[in-house]
């Protein structure tokens, strides 16, 4: 009996996840059997979840033009990338985007700032969006903003905010390959502030940078230890004149085992599809949701464009799950 079997029997009755032993296992799981795999995930979140699919879109409030370093982003002032920049833009626009994403039956809305982390200035115009946001729509809001303080972190949690985004981005092991103005630590301490405030912590990272598997392994089992409630799941989409434009992107293949193996490593809580997808998966998006995703990003990301909202959900309908969340929790 191989790994895949061995492990059917297993966890779909017991309700446990795989252990890093395993994990290395399904790594080296054939390409032939993938679908295998891909089925197993797909059973678990059923077990776990059902069959619904979370919807959520994002703004980019604050664009470009930040201090950070990151060598995957075209945000980053060190990087002579052709990105968009521009300073929070206006509430109206704000809400703007928020009713758009109501009416395309996503059910959470993320506001973005391209920042180390939030000046009194940018959180008075945050927290302003979100009450207006709340008071306009059912939509529940999130917000990612960079490094966070504590008096911050309470402060986004009275408003409301219901789910705080900050990825780790890459194993420890591999983070000062890709960040030098900051450390993998302050991520991490900024993800536990957010538990520690009663916020949901939304955390994952991206893959195809350049990491090997056990990285990608290691970058689960650490983001493991932080209690998320989410991971978004980016695949690098490499961007002109960034230090990572040349790296080759991901197999559809690799990603795709990536996702059915942070599924069992991850059993309850939302597996996200965001940024790269179409670039990587191209034809085999579908796969990912029937192979352990039960959330995407759907619209645009932060400097790159998705595909319509419309064709994703069109997309979750066609494979007969459900959009689910409709309304803030
Ligand atoms: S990933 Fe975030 S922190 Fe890093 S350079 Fe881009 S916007 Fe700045």
């Amino acid at each position: 009996m191989d790994i895949v079997e061995r492990l059917a029997d297993d966890l779909l009755d017991a309700r446990r996840s795989i252990e890093l032993e395993e994990a290395r296992q399904l790594v080296e799981v054939p390409t032939a059997e993938l679908p295998a795999l891909l089925s197993l995930a797909h059973e678990v979140r059923r077990r776990w979840w059902g069959d619904g699919v979370e919807l959520e879109s994002l703004v980019s409030a604050k664009t470009g033009g930040c201090p950070e370093d990151c060598a995957f982003c075209s945000q980053s002032m060190h990087f002579d990338s052709p990105a968009q920049r521009h300073a929070f833009l206006p509430l109206d626009e704000v809400l703007g985007a928020a009713r758009a994403t109501e009416a395309s039956g996503a059910s959470h809305f993320c506001i973005v700032a391209a920042v180390r982390g939030p000046d009194r200035r940018l959180m008075d115009q945050v927290l302003e969006a979100v009450e207006a946001i709340h008071e306009q729509t059912s939509l529940g809001v999130n917000c990612s903003l960079g490094l966070l303080t504590r008096e911050q972190a309470d402060a986004l949690r009275d408003a409301g905010v219901y789910r705080y985004n900050h990825n780790l981005e890459a194993a420890r092991s591999f983070f000062g390959e890709i960040v030098t103005t900051h450390t993998w630590e302050e991520r991490a301490e900024t993800c536990r502030l957010v538990t520690d405030v009663g916020m949901n912590l939304c955390s994952g990272g991206i893959l195809g940078m350049g990491e090997t598997w056990e990285q990608r392994l290691e970058l689960a089992y650490q983001l493991r230890e932080l209690g998320p409630s989410e991971i978004p799941l980016n695949f690098l989409n490499p961007r002109p004149g960034t230090p990572r434009a040349g790296q080759r992107p991901l197999e559809p293949t690799d990603a795709l085992r990536a996702v059915a193996i942070y599924r069992l490593i991850f059993p309850d809580i939302i597996i996200r599809y965001a940024g790269g997808r179409e670039l990587v998966l191209r034809d085999a998006q579908a796969l990912g949701l029937v192979g352990g995703v039960n959330g995407m990003i759907v619209g645009n990301y932060l400097t790159t464009a998705g595909r319509p909202a419309a064709e994703d959900v069109r997309m979750v309908e066609d494979l007969g799950l459900p959009v689910t969340g409709g309304r803030r929790e």
